[in-house]
Order: structure tokens, then C-alpha cells, then sequence
């Protein structure tokens, strides 16, 4: 596995509607997309710095994993990175063969269409690990 870039980075926030307004004066743009991913029971708001993107993540449901992540952080915090990669299946599989417990063993849907699949943050020294493609540009 080699990927090319750090896709993005996720972080949890307690609410967009507060946040947005920081990450538009920090990095002097407007958020480009909002969206929902019911799979994951989060909002997303997303920027772009350089080839890399600030996946901002509300959560919409208790159950949703950012829930979880903002009761142990209530101010919210760095909670996952992506990495860009050519395929995530095979990927996944590289990962699993060099020992790492994989939290997908198949890809699912992300946000903005991507393919992703997460590494458990057991086998990655804490860090919550997404591997991600686009298929558009396959
Ligand atoms: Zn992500």
C-alpha cells in the first residue's frame, strides 16, 4: 500500500453551525458542501487546503460514533485521518495481512462518493485510520 495523499482529515465538532464560521476565517474560504451520511448518523461540512480536505463532523444521533468520540472530548477534536489510495479493497487486504484489525473488511460509502473503509485504532497506535479512492477518478 502507498497512498498518494492525505485525502483529509476528520474532525468532530459539536455543531457546524458554530465551527463553520472559524475554519471559513482561518482558511479564507467558504465551506464548499454540507452533507448528510445517514450510514454514518453525521453531518459533514467540507474545505480544501491544497489536494487535502477539513471533513468537519456533527454528529445526528447519539448512536453516531462522533457521539461517542465527543463524550470522551466534549470540545471536540482531531478524529480521524484518510488517506488516498488506488484501491481500498486491496488495501484493506494489505493492511489485514500485515496484521492490522481492520474495522471494514469491504468498502462502504462515504461522503462525497468516495469508497472508504476504516483500520481499527487498536492496531494503529490510537490514530483512527480511513482508507479512501474516488471511484469517479478510476
Ligand atoms: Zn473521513
Amino acid at each position: 500500500m502507498k497512498p498518494s495523499h492525505i485525502e483529509h482529515i476528520g474532525i468532530a465538532v459539536t455543531s457546524l453551525e458554530k465551527v463553520i464560521p472559524y475554519y471559513e476565517q482561518l482558511l479564507g474560504q467558504k465551506c464548499y458542501s454540507i452533507e448528510e451520511v445517514t450510514d454514518q448518523k453525521v453531518k459533514t461540512a467540507f474545505f480544501k487546503v491544497g489536494q487535502t480536505k477539513i471533513e468537519l463532523l456533527e454528529p445526528t444521533s447519539a448512536e453516531s460514533p462522533i457521539a461517542k468520540y465527543l463524550e470522551k472530548n466534549p470540545h471536540g477534536g482531531v478524529h480521524h485521518i484518510a488517506f488516498c489510495v488506488d484501491g481500498v479493497q486491496q488495501a484493506l487486504n494489505d493492511a489485514e495481512a500485515m496484521g492490522i484489525q481492520l474495522i471494514d473488511k469491504t468498502p462502504r460509502r462515504g461522503a462525497e462518493g468516495l469508497n472508504i473503509g476504516f483500520l481499527h485504532p487498536k492496531s494503529t497506535f490510537g490514530v483512527l485510520t480511513e482508507l479512501c479512492e474516488d471511484p469517479n477518478k478510476l
